[in-house]
């Protein structure tokens, strides 16, 4: 496996960051999940802008532009013979002393990472994911904003390990004012009497595969409403949906031992599950052809 770090492609073994990275000694730095459909990297402008936006909210200046990070995506695809592929941007506050101030890290890192990673749920696209609401709650955005996508992961881990130890594939977030938030790495959507609800942005991550299922659903006429949820919706959804960039449009079929709807991905989430793999088939950036022009990710 050849990994991009700061300006050279290495094998996997001579990739490596200081122990005195403060992304290692604080999760201080950001990151990207994106994936790349038959040679093209998808919504690849939108996981940069998050990515430099996330850089920017944490005062961290990117080693390279947003042009220079998606040449070495698409090199790092390259050189690993990846067409399908789910790829880690990571851009690290640097090297600094073991103090917390950033001003001591003089340069930040830039990194790449592209693997092979197929349907995360496997099975559980046909047959719904169990989800669990979890006690622990969304970092609230006054102290950490959820939209920051940061290398500082432990909220989310957190409700990953209650949702294991409670038998969950997936947790559920509540933020700190009792309404849904989203999953531990997806966003949540509710169908209801053929509509799509589904919690505002402050409180959890602008998730980009949202974007792309709210486009969709537009597209196919169905309405879809922002707006605060809480258990009862949730319990009594006739579909519940979770989405990301690793996870996909997925069906949640379980919460908290309650059966949702049928108890089957139901009719809207397979409308939208469809839709989204026709979009992903026919949209991207081309790996395959020279350095995009300035400005033009
Ligand atoms: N919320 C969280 C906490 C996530 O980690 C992710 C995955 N990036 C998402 C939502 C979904 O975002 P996206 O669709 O951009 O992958």
């Amino acid at each position: 496996m050849i990994i991009y770090i700061d300006g050279k492609y290495l094998p996997e073994g001579l990739a490596k960051v200081s122990v005195f990275d403060h992304g290692l000694l604080y999760g201080d730095g950001v990151f990207e999940g994106i994936r790349a459909y038959n040679g093209r990297v998808f919504r690849l402008k939108e996981h940069l802008d998050r990515l430099y936006d996330s850089a920017k909210t944490l005062d961290i200046t990117p080693p390279i532009t947003k042009d220079e990070m998606a040449e070495a995506i698409c090199e790092t695809l390259r050189r690993n013979k990846l067409k399908d592929a789910y790829i880690r941007p990571i851009i690290t506050r640097g090297v600094g002393d073991l103090g917390l101030d950033p001003r001591k890290c003089r340069r930040a890192s830039a990194i790449v990472i592209a693997v092979t990673w197929g349907a995360m749920y496997g099975d559980l696209y046909e047959k719904g994911l169990k989800a669990v609401t979890v006690s622990v709650r969304r970092n609230p955005a006054e102290c950490l904003p959820p939209n920051v996508k940061s290398l500082n992961y432990l909220n989310n881990i957190l409700a990953k390990i209650e949702a294991n130890y409670k038998g969950g594939d997936e947790a559920i977030f509540f933020d700190t004012n009792g309404y849904v938030s989203e999953g531990s790495g997806d966003n949540l959507y509710v169908v209801k009497n053929g509509e799509i609800l589904t919690p505002h942005t402050l409180n959890n991550l602008r998730g980009v595969t949202r974007m792309v299922v709210l486009e969709i659903a537009a597209s196919l006429g169905i309405t879809v409403k922002e707006q605060n949820l809480g258990y009862f919706d949730l319990y009594t959804a006739d579909e519940l949906i979770c989405t990301g960039t690793a996870a996909e449009v997925a069906p949640i079929t379980w919460v908290d031992g309650r059966v949702i709807g049928s108890g089957k991905p139901g009719p809207v989430t397979r409308q939208l599950m469809a839709a989204f793999t026709a979009v992903t088939k026919t949209e991207g950036h081309a790996i395959y052809t020279k350095a995009p022009a300035k400005g033009k990710v």
